[in-house]
């Protein structure tokens, strides 16, 4: 049988692994926030912000955002259906509500038309997440909040290296959030940021990020708030430092494999993948195919396909107002249907055109299966 091709793996190289080195050999006592602070100042720099405090996980720096805002119990935060749960767990940790919404077909993003109609006088903030690096309709989303008083959050941690007008992914919003993830473009093993360019904001997030204890603050053990503890270790951090010297090859890298995903299946008419509108550039974290619902092919096929093939490909994130822990929300028609007939395609950096080949054989394998039904 050919050789299994997997999903994601990081992109790991000497310069990480010095890097980590040297963190854990030296990176302690007076120097155990050395690559911390590195590492945060290279983000702000590829980010165009002006703050940015590392964290354990995209979760925590979505937690510590939202609590900094002062959501709170009863509280509503709108956001898409189709979602990883990960950005909806932050909301419901601090007693609010997320409120689901449906997708628009081509950016499989938050439709800003949708988000207005659900706004309610308990609505605290807008969350627009930036689906496998597609881009929300950030002008849109920001004159609604603008309209009605209401932040509007980026979630970009599927997003590092896309665009909006000149502008970068998570560097809109009231604050934006990140994740390292090992699946992520780029990793610590896991790892977050949050990033704003609100000066108070990033006073209240340092605060809480150091467990309630103010910058300021003279008096040793002397928090003056219950914070959180959500921080990044030096050596995450160190191979933080080294990935965001390579970031730009990185994101090249992943945007190559989308681009030759395009061209691979140009050919299947019932085939689209993530857009790249005008004045948009897609970081390309997750390319992914979505058939027409004419088209006859399904999600369980797919799977059986690529299983078939010994290639790990992704089920389409399930509508979140389908688990058991939400209520359902039937009406997001877009955001029930699309899984049902789409699929994330392998991606990772180290991916050979060879095994790009290979799945795009098996997406025009399914194609002649479904047309033969
Ligand atoms: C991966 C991911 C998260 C979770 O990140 P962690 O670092 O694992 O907490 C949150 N939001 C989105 C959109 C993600 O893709």
């Amino acid at each position: 049988m050919s050789s299994r091709i997997y999903y994601t793996k990081p992109s790991i190289t000497d310069l990480e692994v010095e890097y980590a080195t040297d963190a854990a050999r030296n990176g302690w006592g007076d120097r155990c926030y050395e690559y911390i602070a590195r590492f945060e100042e290279a983000f702000k720099k590829h980010l165009g912000v002006r703050y940015a405090i590392a964290t354990s996980s995209c979760t925590g720096a979505l937690h510590m955002g939202m609590a900094a805002l002062g959501i709170g119990t009863g509280d509503e935060v709108i956001m898409a259906d189709t979602n990883w749960i990960a950005s909806a767990a932050p909301i419901t940790y601090l007693g609010a509500k997320p409120v689901f919404v449906d997708i628009l077909p081509d950016s499989w993003c938050l439709d800003p038309d949708k988000v207005e109609a659900a706004i309610t006088p308990k609505t605290k903030a807008i969350l627009a997440v930036h689906l496998y690096g597609n881009l929300c309709e950030m002008d849109r989303l920001l004159a609604i909040g603008a309209k009605y008083g209401i932040p509007v959050i980026e979630d970009a941690a599927e997003a590092i290296g896309s665009q909006y007008k000149g502008k970068r992914a998570g560097s809109m919003g009231a604050f934006g959030s990140f994740s390292f993830h090992g699946t992520k473009t780029m990793t610590t093993g896991e790892g977050g940021m949050f990033v704003t360019n609100d000066a108070d904001l990033y006073e209240t997030v340092l605060t809480l990020s150091n467990h309630g204890r103010a910058r300021g603050q003279t008096k040793q053990f002397w928090p003056d708030m219950v914070g959180f503890k959500y921080k990044m270790s030096n050596v995450q951090a160190a191979i933080g430092c080294a990935q965001m010297e390579r970031i730009d090859t990185l994101i090249a890298r992943k945007r190559e494999i989308y681009s030759q995903y395009r061209t691979l299946i140009a050919d299947i008419a019932s085939a689209s993948m993530n857009p790249e509108p005008a004045g948009v550039i897609n970081g390309a974290w997750m390319p992914t195919v979505v058939f027409s619902s004419e088209s006859k092919i399904t999600r369980d096929m797919l799977q059986r396909e690529f299983a078939a093939a010994n290639i790990d490909a992704r089920v389409f994130f399930w509508p979140l107002s389908s688990l058991s822990m939400f209520q359902p929300c039937r009406g997001n028609v877009t955001a029930w249907s699309i899984p049902e007939r789409a699929i994330n395609l392998p991606s990772y950096h180290d991916i050979s055109s060879d095994d790009l080949s290979r799945v795009s054989a098996v997406l025009h394998h399914a194609v002649s299966l479904a047309k033969a039904s």
